[in-house]
Parts: structure tokens; sequence; C-alpha cells
């Protein structure tokens, strides 16, 4: 492809993952012309587990995946089958009467932001999910959250765009201005560049605060009706966002074809991408302690992926704090499903120069501009 047919972009998307499918989807819905590049690499969109779950670690993440889910639940009817939409809900299992406490906590703070959500007690929780241990205190059950097969709704979003979304495999391994160079020597360029490479982002940008945080998720046989809803230890707060350390929390997602996915582990210092024994043995002793019953069941496959994290666990959206035409959509740990539907609609509106829908400060890269080198 000659330079100047490239130059009819008005964006070059860097990824065709999920975060960068929705990015594409969104301005092209937007009216902008929009290429995107994709290296063909299996990223985290492909690894990950598709819960879409509002968290509420801090108030950014909550509004980024609280208008993510809506998003997502406004997409829902157009999907295909393929995309595997369900609005299962989650439920947040609380294993003592300490958990039921922060079970509570967490049901006030959504319930203070209009987010549908109620308090199960222990016999309405064994009656929801008769599959679980008895003796569990009880959980909070997130109506609107759900699950998607987010390599097909990644597919189906960048379909979406028509005419306006080009998709083009090739490697980009330099950002030089407007203008970015290909693996086999090539260039695209176009008035703005949009960074939506997952993992990789570093590889083009040394600069950004990003590193991996690895995961290890396995699938049983098809056993449909076991299990109904999304079921996660109100536990997984802790080990997912607060510990440096290798950890493992009980996390199940029923799939619509009656298969189990089960997670999850969390790693730093490795990229690695070897199945590792111990850490799925570790990760099942965790998961029959809540639902025994997986013991008498077949898994059929253990994979892992690589969930791209920064420091404070929020992802980075918006324009690079330095390089003239570069923005960015990358950091999104394990909530980028979620929250790539929020992240297009914040991006869109800032490069378009429309009002955003929430405030985007919070997700800015100049947060650790100070720290980073140009
Ligand atoms: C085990 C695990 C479980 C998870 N579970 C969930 C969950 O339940 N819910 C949730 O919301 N999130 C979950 N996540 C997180 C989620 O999967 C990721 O945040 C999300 O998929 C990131 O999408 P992305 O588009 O940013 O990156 P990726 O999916 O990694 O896509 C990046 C794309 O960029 C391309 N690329 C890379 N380098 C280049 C280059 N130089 N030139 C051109 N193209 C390039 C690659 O080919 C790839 O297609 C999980 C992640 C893991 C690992």
């Amino acid at each position: 492809m000659s330079e100047a047919s490239s130059r009819e972009a008005d964006v070059l998307v860097i990824g065709a993952g999920i975060v960068g499918a929705a990015c594409a989807h969104t301005l092209a819905a937007s009216g902008l012309n929009v290429r995107v590049l994709d290296a063909g690499r299996a990223g985290a969109t492909a690894a990950g587990m598709g819960h879409l779950v509002v968290m509420d670690d801090n108030p950014a993440e909550l509004a980024l995946s609280q208008h993510s889910l809506a998003l997502w639940r406004e997409l829902a009817p157009q999907m295909p089958a393929g995309c595997a939409f369900s609005p299962c809900g989650t439920l947040w299992l609380a294993a003592d009467a300490a958990e039921m406490q922060a079970a509570e906590e967490k049901h006030a703070r959504l319930a203070e932001r209009g987010i549908d959500c109620v308090l199960l007690g222990d016999s309405a929780l064994a009656h929801a999910e008769p599959a679980l241990r008895p003796g569990l205190a009880g959980a909070l059950k997130v109506t609107g959250d759900g699950i998607v097969y987010a390599p097909a709704a990644a597919s189906w979003l960048m379909a979406q765009g028509g005419k306006r979304i080009q998709l083009e495999q090739a490697e980009v391994v330099r950002i030089e201005g407007h203008k970015v160079q290909l693996a086999d020597g090539g260039y695209r360029t176009a008035p703005m560049i949009l960074l939506a490479n997952g993992i990789h982002a570093t590889a083009l940008c040394p600069e950004l605060p990003i590193r991996p945080k690895k995961g290890h998720l396995l699938i049983t046989d098809r056993y449909p009706g076991k299990v109904r809803h999304q079921l996660v230890e109100l536990g997984y707060i802790t080990s997912a966002h607060h510990s440096e350390g290798p950890s493992v929390a009980f996390n199940l997602q029923p799939r619509p074809t009656g298969q189990l996915l089960i997670g999850s582990s969390r790693q730093f210092g490795t990229t690695d991408p070897e199945v590792e024994a111990a850490m799925v043995a570790q990760m099942l002793q965790r998961a029959l302690t809540y639902v025994p019953a997986l013991a008498g069941l077949n898994a059929i496959r253990s994979w892992t992926g690589l969930r791209a994290a920064t420091p404070d666990s929020l992802p980075l959206i918006g324009r690079h704090p330095w390089r003239e035409g570069l923005w960015l959509a990358v950091g999104h740990e394990g909530l980028g499903v979620t929250t790539a539907t929020g992240t297009a609609q914040l991006l869109a509106a800032q490069m378009t120069g429309a009002t955003p829908a929430f405030d985007p400060v919070p997700y800015a890269a100049r947060r650790f501009a100070e720290t980073a080198q140009p």
C-alpha cells in the first residue's frame, strides 16, 4: 500500500484486541476513518475470562466500569450469538461474617451509584447456587454484570464500522510523530495515532509504566445448569489488586456452552507463557473449597495470559503526555474487556473535541509524567 492511500485515515489504531477494536468502533461512529494495524499476536483478549464486572476499588475504577457496563448492555441486543453475551450477574461470595460485612459495604457503595444489586443471606445463596458448599455466610448479587466472548466481540465491533474501519495485518516497529514504521519497512501516516497494543505498549513507548501480570485459567467439559452466575470470592479484591507475590482467588464462570471457566491466578515478574502446574493446582484447591463438586468434572484445557498492569491499576487513556499526535488506550490489567467500551467513549470524546461523559483526569497518562523519562 502506498503512503498516499494510508493518509486517508484520520486515526491509526495500533492493536486489534478488545480495547483497540472498541476504540476503532467508537471513532468510526464519530465519523472518523480508522486504519487498525495488528501484528496478529495472541493478546490478553484471547486469553481472558470475559467477565463484564463493575469494580469499585476506587471511584475512578467504579466510574469507568459502570459506564462501560451500561455501554455493553446497549450493544448486547445487536450482538450475534457468537459473542456469547450473557447477563448472568455476579455473585460476590462472603465466606464468613467479616466478608459479609465487606459485602454490605460494597452493596452500599454500588447502590449509592444506582447500580442494581442485592444482598443474599446464606439460604438465599444456597437456593441461587446449589453447587456451592454449605456454610457460606451469603453474597452480594450484582444484577447488571455479565459475560462476553471477547475475541468475537472485538471482531464484531470492528465489522460494525463498515468502510470507516480498515484492518491491516502489520507489526508497528516505531512511532515517529504522525507516522508509524512497519516491520516490512513501510510507513503509515495519520493526524492521530492511538496506541492500543496491550502488554506490547512498552516496546513502542518504553517510558510507559506498564508491567506484565500473568494469569492462569482452566476450562471444563460441558455441564449445563451446574452454575448460573459468575461466582467470585470477596477475597478476590485483596488478591487481585493488593499483592505483589503470586496469588490465587476463586472465580468461576458458566459459559453458554455449559462449560465452566475457572480462575484465577496472578503473578508479577514473569512473561513465560507456560502453564505452571503448581499455580493451577493452587487455583483448583481454592475453587474446590467453594464448589466441591468440581472434583468430579473433566477439565479439558488450561492456558495463561498477560495482563498489562500500571502502578495504580488504572488504565492510561488519553493524550500521551509529550508525544505530539499520539494517544493512549493501554494498561487495562485484569479489567480491559469490561472497560473497553468506556475507554473508547472517553477517548473518542477527547480525540474529537466532544464533552466526555465522565471525568477523564484519573486515567490521564500525565499522572506518571514526572517519573517517566522522555
Ligand atoms: C487470565 C486473564 C483473565 C482475564 N479476565 C478478565 C475478565 O474476566 N474481565 C475483564 O474485563 N478483563 C479480563 N482480563 C483482562 C483483559 O483480557 C485485558 O485487559 C484486555 O483483553 C486487554 O485488551 P487489549 O486490546 O488492551 O490488549 P490485547 O488483547 O493484548 O491486544 C493487543 C493487540 O495488539 C497487537 N499488537 C501488539 N504489538 C503490536 C505491534 N507492535 N504492532 C501491531 N499490533 C500489535 C496484538 O497483535 C494484539 O492483537 C483478563 C486477562 C487475563 C490475562
